[in-house]
C-alpha cells in the first residue's frame, strides 16, 4: 500500500510538472544558442527556422586580426598559409567592404565601434590626442561592462584613438613609423597579453600598408610583408593552441582597406574590398553569401560573446556564419559606399 501511494504521489508530482509546462514551440532549440540570441531580436525572429539537432559550441574568448591594407587577392600571391587555413577551416568573404573615406583610423573605427562614420566621426587618420576617441559604444566597451579582460595590441599609435583607454585592459603599441626603435615585437606582445589572458584581443599588422605606400600595393616587397605577418599569425596560433586555448577562440581576420598604386582613401573597389574572414566554435565551412560590411565585425563579435548589441550601430551579426538564417532587418553599408 505504501508504494501505491508513492506511486500516486509521483504521478501528481510529474502530471502538475507537465501541466505546468508551456508546450515547446519547437523542441529542437539547442540550449546552447539561448545565449547568443541578440537582444535586438526576439527568439522566433531568429532561431526557429534554424534549429539543428546540434547546439552550437560555446565561444570563450575573440581575437580581431587586422592585417593594414590587405587586399583580399593580396592572401594567395602572399602565400599566406596560416590565414589561408583558417579560411579552409571556416567561413569568409573576399568581397566585404570598408566604409569612405577608406583610410586606417576611420575604418578600425567602424570596425572596432560597429558604426559608419557619420555617428563615430572618427574620420582624420593621424595621431591627434585632442580630438579625443571615437564616439559611440564600441566593442571593447561592451566586452569590459561585462567584465571581460579587454586587449589592444596596435601597430599604429592612432589607433589608441578608437577606443578610451578606461575600456582596454591593455592597449599597447609598435609604431615603426615614428622613428623610435622599439625592443619589442607585436607578437611578443601578443603573446604575452595570451600568456595573461584575454577574453577579447584586437592585434594590428602594419606592414603591408607601410609596404604599399613604399613600393606600391601588390608590389613584391608588399607581399612579401603579408608574408612575413602571416607567420606572426602562425606564432601566435601555436601559442594559444600550445596553451589550450585555440578551440574555443573565435577569429576574425579582415583588414581596413585595400588599395592601389601606392595608396588608397578612395571609392575605388581596390581601395574600398577587404577580406572578411572567421574561424571558431559554430562556424560553418563556406564561402560567405551575405554582403559583409567592415562594421558587421563588432556586432558579430558582440553576438558570439553574448553581449548586447547597441541598437544605434550600423552593423549587424553575420548569422549565415554560424548557419543561422540572415537578419531580415539588415540594412547594408554607409550611405555613400558602395
Ligand atoms: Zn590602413
Amino acid at each position: 500500500m505504501r508504494y501505491f501511494y508513492l506511486l500516486i504521489i509521483l504521478c501528481l508530482i510529474a502530471c502538475g510538472q507537465n501541466a505546468s509546462l508551456p508546450t515547446p514551440i519547437v523542441d529542437s532549440i539547442p540550449t546552447a544558442t539561448a545565449s547568443l540570441i541578440p537582444p535586438t531580436l526576439s527568439p522566433t525572429e531568429t532561431l526557429i527556422p534554424a534549429v539543428t539537432s546540434t547546439p552550437l559550441p560555446t565561444v570563450k574568448r575573440v581575437m580581431i586580426i587586422s592585417f593594414d591594407g590587405l587586399r583580399p587577392d593580396a592572401i594567395q600571391a602572399a602565400e599566406m598559409t596560416n590565414l589561408l587555413s583558417l579560411m579552409q577551416n571556416g567561413a569568409y568573404s573576399l568581397t566585404a567592404q570598408t566604409i569612405l573615406p577608406s583610410l586606417t583610423l576611420p575604418a578600425h573605427s567602424s570596425m572596432l565601434v560597429g558604426t559608419c562614420p557619420a555617428k563615430h566621426i572618427a574620420r582624420w587618420n593621424e595621431y591627434v590626442p585632442e580630438n579625443g576617441y571615437a564616439l559611440g559604444t564600441d566593442i571593447f566597451d561592451l566586452a569590459k561592462a561585462a567584465g571581460l579582460r579587454t586587449v589592444f595590441v596596435a601597430g599604429k599609435e592612432k589607433l589608441r584613438q578608437v577606443t578610451e583607454p578606461q575600456s582596454t585592459d591593455f592597449f599597447g603599441f609598435v609604431d615603426a613609423t615614428d622613428k623610435i626603435e622599439d625592443k619589442i615585437s607585436l607578437e611578443t606582445m601578443a603573446i604575452e597579453e595570451i600568456r595573461k589572458g584575454f577574453d577579447l584581443m584586437f592585434l594590428h599588422f602594419p606592414d603591408g600598408d607601410l609596404a604599399g605606400h613604399k613600393d606600391g600595393w601588390m608590389s613584391r616587397q608588399q607581399l612579401l610583408a603579408y608574408l612575413l605577418d602571416d607567420k606572426s599569425l602562425g606564432l601566435i596560433l601555436d601559442v594559444l593552441k600550445s596553451r589550450n586555448l585555440y578551440d574555443d577562440t573565435l577569429f576574425i581576420i579582415t583588414s581596413d582597406h585595400g588599395g592601389h598604386d601606392s595608396t588608397h582613401g578612395t571609392d575605388l573597389l581596390e581601395d574600398l574590398t577587404i577580406p572578411w574572414v572567421i574561424s571558431g566554435p559554430g562556424v560553418i565551412q563556406k564561402q560567405l553569401e551575405t554582403q559583409v560590411h567592415i562594421m558587421d565585425t563588432s556586432a558579430t563579435v558582440a553576438f558570439a560573446l553574448g553581449l548586447p548589441i547597441p541598437p544605434e550601430w550600423d552593423g549587424s551579426p553575420v548569422y549565415e556564419v554560424f548557419g543561422l538564417p540572415v537578419d531580415p532587418l539588415r540594412t547594408g553599408g554607409c550611405t555613400g559606399t558602395p
